[in-house]
């Protein structure tokens, strides 16, 4: 079985809108979540979908899954306080085996494309955990104090990891029970998964993704995410047709 866990749990604090969290903020029209959840329903792999939401948002999410028409959600979690906890309790909630996979995707990243998704899923054949990225074009600078800057990396090496990401079941759960248990290590702010399975001496490989698949952040990123929509949907539609000729 292909499970995937959307996360919605957050409360969007940098995007600075007091009522509504970003991933519930419409887009054309339509809630955040939902296009992760269209997304997921649409694709071929993915048999059935955990999302991580609060207790009060739950009823507002099922009305949408009902006005939508989406049928794969058989699942609810509750978030956690970090992100890594809110993803932990997705995984508790699906009775995945071992060998299962699990996609892990987040309700801000409304545009992802279903040819991404087909690449993890023909990479997580053979390894067993993956990730998005998509090459940096700007240049990447380290600084411990965010004043002075003590490396700048190398461009060519560097890659930003976007959504989603795909694991084989145990070893996503191995690498989270590993973080939680160590008292040093679970001290560290780890924000990806891929970090925890890396951690546990599992290889983790990159699946190249496309510009379209922002992560709506700040504000200015939903007017972004709007006017990229009509050329994320027509390369959809391509994607569609090369699907049908084959
Ligand atoms: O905070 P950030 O933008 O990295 O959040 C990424 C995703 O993780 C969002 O969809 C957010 O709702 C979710 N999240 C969560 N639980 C948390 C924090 C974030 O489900 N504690």
């Amino acid at each position: 079985m292909n499970y995937a866990v959307v996360l919605a749990g957050g409360k969007g604090q940098r995007f600075g809108n007091g009522k509504v969290s970003k991933q519930f903020i419409e887009l054309t029209g339509v809630p955040m979540i939902v296009y992760a959840l269209q997304t997921a329903e649409k694709n071929q792999h993915i048999d059935e979908v955990c999302i991580v939401v609060s207790e009060k948002e739950e009823e507002n999410v099922r009305n949408w899954i009902r006005q939508y028409g989406i049928k794969k959600v058989k699942f609810f979690a509750r978030p956690g306080k970090e992100r890594q906890r809110s993803v932990y309790n997705g995984l508790q909630e699906i009775p995945a085996k071992a060998r299962d996979t699990v996609m892990i995707m987040t309700a801000v990243c409304p545009f992802v494309s279903q040819r991404t998704i087909d690449k993890h899923y023909e990479m997580i054949k053979e390894y067993d955990a993956t990730i998005t990225v998509v090459k940096a074009t700007d240049a990447i600078t380290f600084s411990n104090d965010g004043k002075r800057v003590n490396r700048t990396l190398q461009k060519k090496k560097l890659y930003l990891q976007q959504g989603p990401q795909v694991f084989r079941y145990g070893t996503l759960l191995l690498g989270h029970k590993m973080y939680m248990e160590d008292e040093e290590y679970s001290k560290t702010d780890v924000t990806e998964d891929s970090e925890l399975v890396l951690n546990i001496g599992v290889e983790c490989y990159m699946v190249l993704g496309d510009r379209f698949c922002i992560k709506v952040t700040y504000p200015e990123d939903l007017a972004i995410a709007e006017s990229l929509h009509p050329l994320f949907a027509e390369q959809e539609k391509r994607y569609d047709n090369e699907q049908d000729h084959r």
